[in-house]
């Protein structure tokens, strides 16, 4: 890292304590080469340096409801699969069975029912999995699940 030398009156990011965001703060007090007095820009609070915390840490908490029992089922659970991928997998296992010349051409003011083949212009075959109330289904195509319009 460099070594630029911060003194006082220098704009640094720090952690607000008041307006709780890192935020821009200009240094008022300092020991030796550490930061131990800021004031806040936004807020004009003094208050001690607090280090903006490292990227590393701002890290996405797992949802995990505590409500829900813990599943204790003896099947070694398989390691997390991207969502996409799955509805590859899907995909590619329904595919044998399609028969392309049935699919219906996909029209938004088409009505379809699930189990459907449909042909889109731009996305290919799909399979209708879903049909949902607002004139919407969803379609799985060799890309994924796609949210369409239909009547
Ligand atoms: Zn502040």
């Amino acid at each position: 890292m460099t070594k630029s030398k911060l003194s006082a009156g220098d704009i640094i990011e720090a952690r607000c304590t008041k307006c709780r965001e890192i935020l821009n703060h200009r240094i008022v007090a300092m020991v030796e080469d550490k930061v131990v007095r800021v004031e806040c820009n936004t807020c004009n609070g003094v208050h001690n340096y607090h280090a903006p915390p490292v990227a590393k840490e701002v890290k996405v908490k797992r949802i995990a409801s505590p409500s829900k029992p813990r599943s204790v089922s003896s099947t070694p659970r398989t390691p997390k699969k991207d969502p996409v991928e799955l509805e590859r997998e899907e995909w590619a296992s329904l595919q044998p069975t399609f028969q392309p010349d049935r699919a219906l051409p996909y029209d938004m003011n088409g009505k379809y029912q699930v189990r459907h083949l449909i042909l889109h212009p731009v996305f290919g075959l799909g399979f209708v999995k879903t049909l949902i109330v607002s004139q919407k289904m969803k379609v799985l195509f060799k890309d994924g699940l796609k949210l369409l319009r239909c009547q």
